[in-house]
C-alpha cells in the first residue's frame, strides 16, 4: 500500500493551475471552499438559474458557466451526480478541453465503464475524500482533513500525480493521509461496498430486525431504538477502536450472544450474493441496469424511493427522532 501526507506533495505544481471545479453540491461546495482558501485559483462551474449559482456566489466563490470554467480551465475537476457527467462532459466540457489539460473526478465511475473518453493529450485522475462534502468542509476548519484515494488513469503531462495530490492536499486530505488506488479499483470497490454493506445491507439488516420484533408483538418505538438507533454507538466505537474494541465495550451477554448468532443471520448464502453482486459491477451488468434505469428518468427508483419514506420503520423514527430532540421538525 502506497500512503500520501502533506509532506509527499510538492505544491508548486498546482500554485499556478486554474481549477475549474464542476458542481457545487456535497463534493463541489466543500471541495471548491478547502482549495480556494488553501490559496488555489478555484472557479466554479454550474449551470446559471439552478439552485447552485446563487449559494456560490453568496459564499464568495468565482462562478461561470460550465463552458466558460472549462475554457480557463488547465484542472476540470468534475462533481457533478455521476450520472450527469456523462451528457454534461460531451456538450459543456469536451469542446473546450485543450492537450496538456487534466481531467479530475472523486469518483472513477465514468472513466473505468468508459462513458467520458477524453483523448490521449490530456492527464485523467481522481482524488476522492471517504466522507460525504460537510465533512470534507468542517475537519478542514478544524486544521485536520478525512482520509482519501489518489488514482491516475493516464499521465500526459508527466506530473499527474503530483496534480492530484495538489489538489488533494489543499482540499485536507493528505493531512489524514491518501491512499494510492486504480480507477478500477476504486470503481468496483465502491460500488460494491454502498450495495453490499454500507446502503443496501445495513438498511435490509435493520430493516429485518425491525420488522421481526414489530411483528412478534413488541412497541415499533422500542424496536427502533434496538435494531436502528443503537447502530451509530456500535458503529462509532468499532471505527475508533475495531471490532475487538466493540466486543470490549459491550456487556459480555451481548459479547456471547453476538459471536454465537451473528454468522446465523450473515451466513455462507450472503456470502455467496455479495458474490455475485461483485460479478454484475465487474462485467459491467449494474452498469447497464442503472443508465437503462436513468434513460427512463429514473423512475423505478423514485417509486422504491417513495415506498421507502412510507415504511413504518421511517415513520416511527422521524417521529421517535423528533420527540427525543434528535431530528428538527422540519427536517
Ligand atoms: P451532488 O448531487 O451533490 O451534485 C449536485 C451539483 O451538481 C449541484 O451543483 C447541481 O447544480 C449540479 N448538477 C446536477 N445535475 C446537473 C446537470 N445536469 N447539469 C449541470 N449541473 C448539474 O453530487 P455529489 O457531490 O454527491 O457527487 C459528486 C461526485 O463526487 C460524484 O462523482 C460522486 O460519486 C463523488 N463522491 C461523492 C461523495 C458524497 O459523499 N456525496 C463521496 C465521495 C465521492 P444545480 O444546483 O444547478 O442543480
Ligand atoms: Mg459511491
Ligand atoms: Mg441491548
Amino acid at each position: 500500500m502506497k500512503m500520501y501526507y502533506d509532506d509527499d506533495v510538492d505544491a508548486e505544481v498546482v500554485a499556478d493551475k486554474t481549477i475549474a471545479v464542476i458542481g457545487y453540491g456535497s463534493q463541489g461546495r466543500g471541495q471548491s471552499r478547502n482549495m480556494a482558501d488553501s490559496g488555489l485559483n478555484v472557479i466554479v462551474g454550474l449551470r446559471e438559474g439552478g439552485s447552485s449559482w446563487q449559494k456560490a456566489i453568496d459564499d464568495g466563490m468565482n462562478v461561470k458557466t460550465i463552458e466558460e470554467a472549462a475554457e480557463a480551465a488547465d484542472i476540470i475537476h468534475i462533481l457533478l451526480p455521476d450520472e450527469t457527467q456523462e451528457k454534461v462532459y460531451k456538450e459543456q466540457i469536451a469542446p473546450y478541453v485543450e492537450a496538456g489539460n487534466t481531467i479530475s473526478f472523486s469518483h472513477g465511475y465514468n472513466i473505468h465503464f468508459g462513458l467520458i473518453q477524453p483523448g490521449e493529450d490530456v492527464n485523467i485522475v481522481m482524488f476522492a475524500p471517504k466522507g460525504p462534502g460537510s465533512r470534507v468542509r468542517t475537519t478542514y476548519l478544524e486544521g485536520f482533513g478525512i482520509p482519501g484515494l489518489v488514482a491516475i488513469e493516464q499521465d500526459a503531462t508527466g506530473d499527474a500525480l503530483q496534480l492530484a495530490l495538489g489538489m488533494a492536499k489543499a482540499v485536507g486530505l493528505t493531512r489524514a493521509g491518501v491512499i494510492e488506488t486504480t480507477f478500477k479499483e476504486e470503481t468496483e470497490t465502491d460500488l460494491f461496498g454502498e450495495q453490499t454493506v454500507l446502503c443496501g445491507g445495513l438498511t435490509a439488516l435493520i430493516k429485518a430486525g425491525f420488522e421481526t420484533l414489530v411483528e412478534a408483538g413488541y412497541q415499533p418505538e422500542i424496536a427502533y431504538f434496538e435494531t436502528c438507533h443503537e447502530v451509530k454507538l456500535i458503529v462509532d466505537d468499532i471505527y475508533e477502536n475495531g471490532m475487538a474494541g466493540m466486543w470490549h465495550d459491550v456487556s459480555n451477554t451481548a459479547e456471547y450472544g453476538g459471536l454465537t448468532r451473528g454468522n446465523r443471520v450473515i451466513t455462507d448464502a450472503t456470502k455467496a450474493e455479495m458474490k455475485a453482486i461483485l460479478g454484475e459491477i465487474q462485467d459491467g451488468t449494474f452498469k447497464k441496469e442503472f443508465a437503462d434505469e436513468n434513460a427512463t428518468d429514473a423512475a423505478n427508483l423514485k417509486e422504491m424511493r417513495a415506498a421507502e419514506e412510507r415504511e413504518t420503520i421511517e415513520v416511527v423514527g422521524k417521529r421517535l427522532r423528533i420527540a427525543c430532540g434528535l431530528q428538527k421538525e422540519d427536517e
